[in-house]
């Protein structure tokens, strides 16, 4: 048996997945590499495997305390000399370390980004043969977006410290820009790449318009994933808490998770949500990194998450034992504006921002099938997808531009200032007490687009949004302006054409048997 094997049984697998094995392979030979895999993708037997193999310790970067006491509990469990490094250790058993790690008593030293970038420990690291760095979740290097952590960005210093060391910076779904800005950043200028299949094709997409979002969320409990263990993902940590409280007075039970609980608390949740089947979990993004259960059946996003990327690594969760599972997310014109807000408000960077949130209003509001659309925005191209509610029931597409005419003529009419309800209700020719304020009844467009329902003109705007035939505008109140794209469309030169979208249907709590 050769060492690679050896090493692999020892870490309690039969067989290497074919990527692993080309990135260990890599690694082994002193080569530096980038490992893309989605959540799931078995990205830390890699650094394992070739930190065992080669000589010296394995220092692996990781940003969560909890997955690094994870991972070191488990390896220590199949007899594999694992540690971390971090603030919580006493000076005596910080002695301790040193001495291990100087007597090549240890194969594996977990440590956090904060620890390794000061002086001290980079001296440290020196004092003894390292065989690897391996940077998990090196996405957080990427300087915008929810998951940015400061000190990644000074990981770059590794390569110039230790030439000699092969390092692997590993992350989940990242398009191929994030993937650039991890190279540079760590200075990974000869690395070999290597990206999996993001696809997970277990999983179930749906995707659909938002309407009483709590009844939703009770179907789609009620019919879709009776009894099975799920997270529920909100933005507002308010909101974790009502929903989670709600969902268990109606006798399912549920817990919250959000940055601004005690640890003592958040630990209790989790460890709830992992020990007992049938647990819904209702969070923020707080929740999530690092996190690896296996019975994870479902994943629900009431609110639309900040880009692609959020998006696809919350669904992740759902499904990692490879068995079939359910993401369901809800989303509605008001939630794309507030996105465009919230991103247009965003100091740092915001044109990043606001161009990742207009890139992922097109992967939702994009014809075709979900799946292919979710992994085109990362590069890939998925043959078939047969898991996604576009193509489990053939939804039928229709032309709109001459209800697109008459909604962005009666932009024009309105100067941009008027909100889309308003619009919608003057194109449905209702005399609401809004449409009589704003004089509306007497407009020319008033009760000229009854042909389509409420539903229909709210997937409208949100495709003319997304691909920025509308242009909204970025200061808080709410304004509006049609461009050249819009011009194009009311002369009648491009084609609007849309997807049928209906309602996800509500359980009303009349009817409730649950
Ligand atoms: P990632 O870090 O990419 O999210 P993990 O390293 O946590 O993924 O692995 C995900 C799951 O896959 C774990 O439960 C792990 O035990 C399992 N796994 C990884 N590699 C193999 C393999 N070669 N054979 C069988 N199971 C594997």
């Amino acid at each position: 048996m050769n060492l690679k094997t050896l090493t692999l049984s020892r870490l309690g697998y039969s067989e290497y997945r074919p990527l692993q094995e080309v990135a260990i392979d890599a690694l082994c030979a002193g080569q530096d590499v980038l490992l893309a895999a989605p959540t799931g993708g078995g990205k830390s037997l890699v650094y394992q495997s070739a930190g065992l193999i080669r000589h010296g310790v394995a220092v692996i970067v990781s940003p969560l305390l909890s997955l690094m006491s994870q991972q070191v509990e488990e390896l220590s469990k199949k007899g594999i000399r694992a540690k971390f490094l971090n603030s919580t250790l006493n000076p005596g058993e910080q002695d301790d370390l040193i001495w291990a790690l100087r007597h090549e008593h240890i194969d594996l030293l977990y440590i956090s980004p904060e620890k390794l970038v000061q002086p001290s420990v980079i001296g440290f690291l020196h004092s003894f043969n390292i065989s690897l760095f391996a940077i998990d979740e090196a996405h957080c290097i990427s300087q915008w977006g929810s998951f940015f952590r400061p000190e990644y960005s000074q990981l770059g210093q590794l390569k110039e410290s230790f030439p000699n060391v092969p390092i692997i910076a590993l992350t989940g779904t990242v398009d191929k820009e994030t993937i650039n800005t991890i190279q540079t950043s760590l200075r990974l200028n000869n690395c070999q790449v290597l990206r999996s299949s993001f696809d997970r094709s277990n999983i179930k997409i749906q995707i659909a318009q938002k309407r009483k979002a709590k009844q939703q969320v009770l179907y789609f409990l009620h019919h879709e994933v009776p009894g099975e263990t799920g997270i529920i993902y909100c933005r507002s940590r308010k909101k974790t808490e009502e929903l989670a409280d709600w969902l268990s007075e109606l006798g399912l039970p549920s817990l919250c998770y959000h940055a601004a609980m005690t640890e003592e608390d958040k630990q209790a949740n989790h460890n709830a949500f992992t020990q007992q089947p049938g647990t819904i979990m209702v969070a923020t993004t707080a929740y999530g990194m690092g996190i690896d259960i296996a019975h994870v059946r479902f994943v629900v996003h009431i609110d639309l998450p900040s880009n692609a990327e959020s998006y696809f690594q919350e669904v992740g969760r759902a499904g990692r034992d490879g068995k079939p599972a359910r993401a369901l997310l809800l989303y509605g014109l008001q939630d794309m504006i507030q996105a465009q807000q919230l991103a247009s408000l965003q100091p740092f960077s915001a044109n990043k921002e606001l161009a990742s949130v207009g890139k992922f209003f097109r992967v939702l509001e994009s014809r075709g099938c979900r799946r292919q659309n979710l992994l085109a925005h990362f590069d890939e191209d998925l043959p078939v997808c047969n898991n996604c509610d576009r193509c489990l029931s053939n939804t039928s597409e229709q032309n709109v531009t001459i209800a697109s005419q008459k909604l962005l003529s009666l932009i024009y009419y309105t100067r941009g200032i008027q909100p889309f309800s308003l619009l919608i209700q003057i194109l449905l020719g209702k005399k609401t007490k809004s449409v009589l304020a704003a004089n509306a009844e007497k407009s020319p467009l008033f009760a000229k687009g009854k042909e389509l329902n409420e539903v229909q003109w709210k997937a409208i705007i949100r495709h003319l949004i997304a691909f920025d035939y509308i242009t909204l505008g970025t200061i808080s109140a709410f304004s509006v302006h049609i461009n050249e794209k819009s011009r194009s469309v009311l002369k009648g030169k491009t084609q609007i054409i849309i997807p049928n979208e209906q309602y996800y249907p509500t359980l009303h709590e009349d009817n409730l048997e649950i």
